[in-house]
């Protein structure tokens, strides 16, 4: 059978647009739907057939926990479909890395899981988002990409989602695993791995979100030297499921 990539929109400045096409900062990010975005990228044809969803069309920074609930949801509904190959899910920068570690932790799959965005938006003088789209893809198309989990592809490069960092705010240049380094490249339409991660991730993970509707309340605090007691235990006041410092 002939299996279709299922393509998944859920914002970011690779569905942003800008007042002119020199404007590389001062954009919307969230605007473009997905049949917008993949009218601005040449070549995809051959790694079709597709299917589409869009999730959402928002920045990241405003994505949620109910988001990332919803969305491990529906990956895995998808990816437990004999005619579905791949997923390859468009996303904001800024929340990217995050988004792909919970996917990577939930949705139960060996098939390839690809997250893309762009830091250009669309229409702009060199803009990244049609290229990053196509490798991604590529990637999802790559036998080799099968039992990586959630992998995050942009400028040439495959990290994954344990270990993926964005490292700066402009540059198309952003994604890095500074631990551990890239798994791989993306070069002539083909992924191609120089390692791969050792921990547990989708098929073999121990996480089942499949029956929960709401994830626990947990805050994230970054300590610092001088910390007034008052910052931890104004959190601790309102009674959160969880805690976790990150400590001195
Ligand atoms: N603010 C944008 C977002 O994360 C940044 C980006 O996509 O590069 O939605």
């Amino acid at each position: 059978m002939e299996t279709k990539i299922a393509l998944i929109g859920t914002g970011g400045t690779i569905a942003g647009k800008g007042a002119s096409n020199t404007d590389l900062t001062g954009y919307t990010a969230g605007v473009l739907g997905l049949d917008e975005i993949l009218a601005s990228v040449p070549g995809t044809k051959p790694y079709g057939p597709y299917t589409y969803t869009q999730f959402s069309n928002i920045e990241s920074s405003d994505i949620t926990v109910n988001h990332w609930l919803e969305l491990s949801k529906l990956v895995q509904k998808l990816v437990n479909r004999d005619d579905i190959g791949g997923v390859v899910i468009t996303h904001g920068t800024d929340s990217m890395e995050e988004t792909a570690y919970f996917l990577n932790l939930t949705v139960h799959t060996d098939k390839p899981i690809v997250i893309t965005g762009s830091m250009r938006p669309a229409g702009a003088i060199s803009a990244d988002g049609p290229i990053n789209l196509l490798q991604a893809i590529q990637v999802a198309r790559t036998p080799s990409s099968v039992g990586k989990g959630v992998v995050v592809v942009l400028n040439g490069y495959i990290d994954g989602a344990r270990d993926v960092s964005k490292c700066n705010t402009t540059n198309v240049a952003t994604f890095d695993s500074p631990l551990v380094g890239h798994l791989g490249i993306v070069q002539d339409g083909v992924a191609h791995y120089y390692k791969t991660s050792t921990r547990r991730h989708t098929q073999a993970s121990v996480f089942d979100v499949s029956k929960l509707s709401e994830l626990p309340r947990v805050v994230i605090m970054t300590c610092y030297g001088g910390m007034d007691d008052m910052v931890p235990m104004s959190v601790v006041a309102t009674n959160p499921d969880g805690l976790i410092l990150t400590g001195l």
